[in-house]
């Protein structure tokens, strides 16, 4: 029997936790989100975070900009945010517009104030094995497995995906908790033998069905990441309902790693108030 890797129960575990970390010790925590442009589907995602934040009592605000914003101003006014002590966190929602320097605005933000872990300094600690403030995506997966007792030590896991934000820092943090890890990629070849040889898969790609039954050993473990749309239905990586009759554990998209993920940024964001 499959066992769904049900991620919208816990994180709702942990949001009443942490919503009582934050009752409790009286926290004033406020997170500024910097949204470029009028990508639909950031804006949903940015909804969601703001509406957790304040489910658990967090103050959110979303500081909008249009696609034509020139970098130098963005800089000032992180700049400006990272002066301004009565904000916890930054979160600079991805993507930018590509006449803006992704990675130099990610730098710009102050390490006590990165929510979503994405400074270069705060990537380097998780190759060096000292993970503090991680991106919410990779740390919810970890979490999610967590839960489930899934240990990865001596496990072949396989990743495919190797954005900065998701399957590199991912692959690093498999890798620090003793797991043989395969970084797959659009460029990799026959990546059926990868994914085949894998007790854990996790896919983070954005292209829908990519794996399907005929790819998976029996048992494996299957952590979807992808999200993306078939005829307004939210989908991941993973041809689902064939897939979950080979594997041992699946995450639902949606419901599996999504919550997670919001789930994660609130965990840094108390993270980070403890620092400033
Ligand atoms: P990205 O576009 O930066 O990276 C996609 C990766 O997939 C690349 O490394 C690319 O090489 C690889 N890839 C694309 N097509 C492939 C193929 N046919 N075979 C093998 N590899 C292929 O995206 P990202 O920011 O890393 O996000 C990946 C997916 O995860 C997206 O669908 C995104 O919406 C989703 N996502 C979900 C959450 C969540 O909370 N569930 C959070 C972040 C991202």
């Amino acid at each position: 029997m499959v066992i769904l890797l049900d991620g919208k129960t816990t994180s709702q575990k942990i949001e009443e936790k942490l919503k009582e970390v934050i009752k409790l010790n009286n926290l004033k925590i406020k997170l500024s989100i910097i949204l470029v442009g009028n990508n639909s589907a950031s804006e949903i995602y940015v909804k969601l975070k703001q509406k957790k934040c304040l489910a658990v009592g967090i103050e959110c605000n979303i500081i909008k900009y249009t696609y034509d914003i020139n970098q130098d101003e963005l800089l000032n006014k992180i700049n400006l945010l990272n002066k301004d002590n009565s904000n916890t966190g930054i979160l600079i929602q991805l993507p930018l517009p590509n006449h803006i320097d992704t990675r130099l605005i990610l730098d710009s933000v102050n390490i006590n104030k990165d929510a979503d872990g994405l400074n270069s300094k705060n990537l380097t600690n998780i190759l060096l094995n000292n993970e503090n403030i991680v991106p919410a995506t990779p740390k919810g997966v970890i979490k999610l497995l967590e839960e489930y007792n899934i240990n990865m030590e001596g496990k072949n896991v396989c990743i495919i995906g190797f954005s900065d934000v998701v399957g590199k820092p991912l692959s690093i943090m498999c890798l620090n908790r003793g797991a043989t890890v395969t970084t797959c990629h659009i460029k990799t070849k026959n990546l059926k033998k990868h994914t085949l040889n894998a007790d854990i898969i996790m896919t983070a790609t954005g292209v829908p069905n990519l794996i399907k039954k005929d790819m998976i050993k029996k048992k494996a473990i299957i952590v979807d990441i992808g999200i993306s749309k078939i005829n307004e239905k939210v989908v991941g990586d993973v041809d689902f309902e064939n897939v979950k009759e080979n594997c041992s554990y699946i995450t639902p998209v949606p419901g599996g790693v999504g919550p997670m993920t919001i789930i994660s940024l609130i965990e840094n964001l108390i993270k980070l108030k403890k620092i400033n």
